[in-house]
């Protein structure tokens, strides 16, 4: 074996941990404040804050509900440019406020959308802009705020895949007008069902809270349209758990990347996709692109890692924009997405999280160099 085997040095993390899970259910059950802003919703926006360097923080039940209620306060109206290559909930938050979506190709580099093409497809209709930081990749911030400047463009991050990034220079989620978390199971932090917004100060974030809670602003009065986006005390206990591990948790999966980034490294027909330009990464996904070089196409490989125990996932294909309350529109034509389309056809994400055990990683790689051989 080569001198990489030893690469997996970060002890893998041990279960989750039951006994203080179900200590918690039984507090909050007691003291009878389930929900609605209770101690353990308090403790874990303040934690958050701390966490992510960032001073105003609003949970939520989940991401999508997030997104929706970020356009909401931002009051957007009309044309928002967004990504196709994303999940899918990004331009669906659009649909759900009537919104429509402007889809943009991404740059192949970074997967996220592309400057100079959002500076394209601007027209007098568009409102706002929504990014995602795709796989964590943090997107070209600086020129998206330069270009939301020069146009009076709003602009939402969708950050769902976000948690944990850190910029040299400066605060990721210090960028755009708000930035929306998704704490879903299978994101890098979870509450099992969760998601936040950071706001950029503290008048946004109560009208953030005001939304996420019925439009309430006090037991009689009702100053919005707001929507039940609350999340509950189990989970922000939960969060508060998940906390205390998290960058040993993201260490690990910084381990795993680094291992099967060595090992597949040089695989024909294999493209080891960037990791971004974040000082520290979330290593929250781990895509590889299938070329056509390789002896299998995308879908094949896929389905004999499949065949070989091995869950891997096509994010993000299907594109959005082909999906069908989208693809009549004029932005969703391939012609208009090339890049995006290349990409949603080749790209595999491997599994990648803390629990992942050295053999498995270990089964993935093979099944991989061993159908580059066949
Ligand atoms: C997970 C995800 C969401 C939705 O978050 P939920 O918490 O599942 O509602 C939105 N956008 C992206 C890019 C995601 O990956």
């Amino acid at each position: 074996m080569s001198s990489a085997a030893k690469l997996l040095t970060v002890t893998r993390p041990s279960l989750p941990p039951f006994d203080d899970m179900v200590g918690l259910l039984r507090e909050i059950w007691d003291s009878g404040i389930l929900t609605n802003g209770g101690p353990f919703h308090e403790r874990l926006e303040a934690a958050l804050g701390e966490y992510l360097g960032v001073q105003h923080v609003s949970l939520f039940s989940n991401g999508t509900i997030g997104l929706i209620t970020a356009l909401q306060a931002l009051e957007v109206e009309g044309e928002v440019i967004t990504t196709p290559f994303s999940f899918v909930a990004t331009a669906h938050a659009l649909l759900w406020k009537r919104l429509t979506p402007r889809f943009v190709d991404i740059d192949p580099r970074t997967m996220n959308l592309d400057p100079e093409r959002i500076r394209a497809a601007i027209t007098p209709s568009t409102a706002a802009i929504m990014p995602v930081h795709c796989y964590g990749r943090p997107c070209d911030v600086d020129a998206i705020e330069s270009i939301a400047r020069e146009y009076g463009l709003k602009v939402i991050y969708d950050a769902a895949h976000a948690f944990g990034v850190r910029l040299s220079d400066d605060n990721l989620f210090a960028h755009g007008d708000l930035s929306v978390l998704s704490f879903h199971a299978t994101k890098v932090f979870n509450t099992f069902e969760g998601g936040a917004i950071i706001s950029p100060d503290a008048a946004m974030k109560r009208r953030v809270d005001q939304l996420k809670n019925f439009g309430f602003v006090d037991d009689v009065t009702v100053v919005a349209a707001g929507i039940n986006g609350k999340m509950n005390e189990f989970s922000s206990a939960l969060g508060l758990l998940q906390l205390r591990d998290i960058d040993a948790m993201i260490a690990r999966r910084g381990e795993i990347d680094a291992y099967y980034r060595d090992r597949l490294n040089g695989v024909p027909g294999i493209e080891l996709t960037g990791a971004g330009n974040a000082a520290r990464p979330n290593h929250s996904y781990f895509p590889i692109l299938v070329g056509p070089e390789f002896p299998l196409t995308r879908d094949e490989l896929y389905q004999r890692l499949r065949a070989n125990g091995v869950f891997a996932r096509r994010y993000f294909y299907p594109l959005i924009s082909t999906f069908g309350m989208y693809n009549e529109l004029p932005s969703a034509a391939q012609s208009n997405l090339p890049e995006a389309t290349r990409i949603a056809s080749q790209v595999i994400c491997l599994p990648i999280y803390p629990m992942l055990e050295e053999h498995e990683i270990d089964r993935v790689i093979a099944v991989i160099t061993e159908a580059s051989l066949s």
